[in-house]
């Protein structure tokens, strides 16, 4: 049903945006994936999109500088009229307050938030003009509860989880449901086995396996007890990108085992 429409992916090479990609490319998008790694990664993250049958081409930018989201944006419109925008690039560091490093901080809020504020300020007014568009923003549970150790994570998340409903106010009356409409709204995903978690799991191992470190972190957070995989996520960002799902919109949908439920 994404037959002739582009999609834009952040963070695609690994991971949450890498399953994204493959599978708005298995409804029939082209898609533009973005994220850092050798060329060897990148090469293979394009095989796995392109592996569906769609269209896919890289657009490198570090996503720390606006300069380069801007120029990665108009390359990406030149190729296609930007359909869906999915904000998936994210970092983490664990450390109390006290210890964050600022420059850490400036990564976080730059690569989590910014770069979601800078790649929406150039797709929404073209999704309104043509009367479709989705932005899909990969939050997380952390931007609706917080837990120790992550200011500067908790505070990009609530951050985009904040502007994202702006954005989608702004742009709630554009097109019709025979269009579509723009929508834009935030998944926020539990624990999700990807390489952003493994500093965590060893850490929770205690001397045990890591099998045991990915349970201590269930037990800790996560009541169903079982991580969720990239192509769970992927599967609701589909879905939201159906006509369906035009007035599902400013939302911010957990999946994540009923961790935010307590
Ligand atoms: P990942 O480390 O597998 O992938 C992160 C992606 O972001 C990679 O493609 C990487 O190259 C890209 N990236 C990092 N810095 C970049 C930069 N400066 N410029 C451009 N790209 C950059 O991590 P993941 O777990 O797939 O995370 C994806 C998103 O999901 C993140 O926003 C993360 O916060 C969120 N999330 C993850 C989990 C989880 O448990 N894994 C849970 C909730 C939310």
């Amino acid at each position: 049903f994404l037959q002739g429409r582009t999609a834009l992916v952040t963070g695609s090479t690994s991971g949450i945006g890498l399953a994204i990609a493959q599978a708005l490319a298995a409804a029939g998008a082209r898609v533009a994936i973005n994220g850092l790694g050798t060329a060897e990664q990148v090469d293979a993250a394009l095989a796995s999109v392109t592996a569906t049958g769609s269209e896919s081409r890289h657009f490198g930018a570090d996503l720390r500088n606006p300069a380069e989201i801007e120029a990665m944006m108009a390359a990406v419109q030149d190729w296609g009229a930007l359909d869906v925008l999915v904000n998936c690039a994210g970092i983490q560091h664990a450390a109390p307050l006290a210890e964050q490093p600022a420059h850490k901080w400036d990564d976080i809020i730059a690569i989590n938030l910014s770069a979601a504020f800078h790649t929406m300020q150039q797709a929404l007014p073209g999704m309104a003009g043509r009367g479709y568009g989705r932005v899909v923003n990969i939050a997380s549970v952390h931007g609706l509860v917080a837990s120790k150790n992550k200011a500067p994570y908790v505070a990009s998340k609530f951050g985009i989880v904040g502007l994202s409903k702006v954005a989608a106010l702004e742009y709630a009356a554009a097109g019709s449901r025979d269009s579509g409409g723009v929508t834009v709204n935030c998944v926020c995903p539990g624990w999700v086995e990807t390489p952003l978690i493994e500093p965590q799991i060893q850490a929770h191992r205690n001397g045990g396996s890591r099998d045991d470190g990915v349970r201590a972190l269930l037990e800790e957070k996560q009541p169903s007890l079982r991580m969720s995989l990239p192509e769970d996520i992927a599967a609701m960002v589909v879905w939201l990108c159906r006509r369906e799902a035009h007035n599902l919109t400013g939302t911010a949908l957990p999946m994540d085992g009923a961790w935010t439920a307590q």
